[in-house]
């Protein structure tokens, strides 16, 4: 097993790679910016490196700051988290001819499910039902014209080289899709450095189901059950939950074998999520993330297994710890992203945490990199905590949920709390009964 990983990260996800680390008897090595250098991830890990100024393009996006890091600290291997540099199958296969293992799975893979166009075509061709669209990226737009035809108005612009939720374009009307796809192309490549984007059915009212899968390097894939994540706000995440209030085992259990099988015949190792829309009892992918996600915690609760850990063990080489029928997934989970932004507005709030406490108890686990006096600088994302509640059932979840959300304290700055507080006490979200644009519908959308 390694003796020392660096983390390539900030915020709670470095802390929880840290913990994992931690459990397994791996020192950690913290890399941060100028802007982070008392942040907790930095005061927790056994050594750390300064490798750049505030903006991330200079400091957790610096490819050769990290493998320097990597370096002079004697590292192993390098965890990358999930955004900054997660998703770069140049940085892992960088990593790898380093002489450092990546925590994450194979260049070819990163790059093959980072393609969403690629990445639709390569499911469906393992038996995966896909979002109806384009099977390549559009050409031009009288092709894109027939093909908007076909599936039916309202349709989707995405871009193939997308994520984040940004740069997706609703088009109703077939007079609007040439100028669409013109904003679309110049937006993706001001985004993502690459113009080509693709045509999707818009579903009119999907949930955001998503699976947890793990794999090793023996052949083995496993799924830990599935991720409601349709409440949304500007296509990002704000609440999960897991299970989904709208699935049966029955339904489970298919979609889950589905992925398997899939990412088994794509001989794929680490753990990734395959993202589908499900309407009207039918899943449809929409993409994979390559990486640990935001949400995983859901998972963890209701399985006991520690996600990060089992990536870590993977990655070495060694099989998975569990087979598919040890997995057994118990009660409910609930996660509130908890974001330093107004509760209304969505104002960004960075600045000084004056107090801090955190909600305690039975089922109450709080990731986060906050303490009192410490600076939130407005350089990153905007998360600062998730608060992750389990319950043997959705309803005691809920009445836990509730009662965590009053125990918690961030003073000195505005939080989404409150929001929260709000969706929890909501008739809807209490019977389950909500979809993508719910949230939406409750605060609004872009500002
Ligand atoms: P990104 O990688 O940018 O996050 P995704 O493809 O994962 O993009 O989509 C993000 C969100 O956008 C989804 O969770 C869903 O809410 C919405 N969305 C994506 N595709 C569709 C679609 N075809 N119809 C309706 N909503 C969609």
């Amino acid at each position: 097993m390694f003796d020392k990983v660096l983390i390539a990260n900030r915020g709670e996800i470095a802390l929880r790679i840290h913990r994992a680390c931690r459990e397994m008897g791996i020192h950690t090595v913290a890399v941060h910016s100028t802007a982070d250098a008392d942040a907790m991830h930095v005061r927790l890990a056994d050594e750390s490196v300064c490798i750049g100024p505030p903006p991330a393009s200079e400091s957790y996006l610096n490819i050769p700051g990290i493998i320097s890091a990597a370096t002079i600290t004697g590292a192993d291997a390098i965890h990358p988290g999930y955004g900054f540099l997660s998703e770069n199958a140049a940085f892992a296969a960088i990593v790898e001819e380093h002489g450092f293992v990546f925590i994450g799975p194979e260049p070819r893979h990163i790059e093959a499910m980072g393609d969403k166009v690629a990445a639709k075509a390569s499911m469906q061709a393992a038996g995966v039902p896909v979002v109806p669209g384009s099977e390549d990226a559009v050409r031009d737009n009288d092709a894109a014209a027939k093909l908007a035809d076909e599936i039916g108005f309202p349709v989707l612009i995405k871009a193939s080289g997308g994520g984040g939720g940004r740069g997706m374009k609703v088009v109703s009307a077939p007079e609007e899709l040439a100028g669409s796809i013109a904003t679309a192309r110049r937006e993706a490549l001001a985004n993502f450095g690459n113009d080509a984007v693709y045509i999707e059915k818009y579903l009119a009212k999907p949930r955001h189901i998503e699976v947890q899968i793990i794999a090793d390097s023996h052949g083995h894939v496993v799924h830990i059950g599935e991720r409601d994540c349709s409440l949304q706000r500007t296509h990002q995440k704000v609440l999960e939950e897991a299970p989904s209030p709208a699935l049966n085992a029955e339904q489970r259990a298919e979609i889950g074998k589905a992925a398997c099988d899939a990412v088994r015949k794509l001989g794929y190792r680490g753990a990734g999520t395959l993202e589908f829309l499900y309407e009207d009892g039918k899943f449809f992918f929409i993409e994979m993330n390559t990486r640990i996600q935001v949400e995983h915690p859901v998972s963890e609760m209701i399985s006991g297994i520690d996600i990060v850990r089992e990536q870590i063990r993977v990655a070495d080489g060694r099989p998975l710890s569990f087979a598919q029928p040890d997995i057994a997934l118990s009660g409910h989970a609930i996660e509130c992203r908890v974001n330093a932004e107004h509760p209304e507005t969505f104002a960004p709030s960075p600045g000084r945490v004056t107090d801090y406490h955190p909600p305690g108890g039975l089922g109450v686990r709080v990731d986060s990199a906050l303490y009192a006096g410490y600076e939130i600088p407005p350089y990153y994302d905007s998360l600062v905590a998730k608060l992750i509640v389990h319950g043997s059932s959705r309803n005691e979840c809920l009445m836990r949920l509730r009662r965590a959300l009053e125990e918690f304290v961030i003073g000195g700055i505005d939080t989404t709390i409150p929001l929260h507080q709000r969706l929890v006490a909501d008739a809807d979200f209490i019977n389950g009964s909500y979809d993508i644009h719910w949230l939406e519908n409750l605060v609004g959308g872009e500002p």
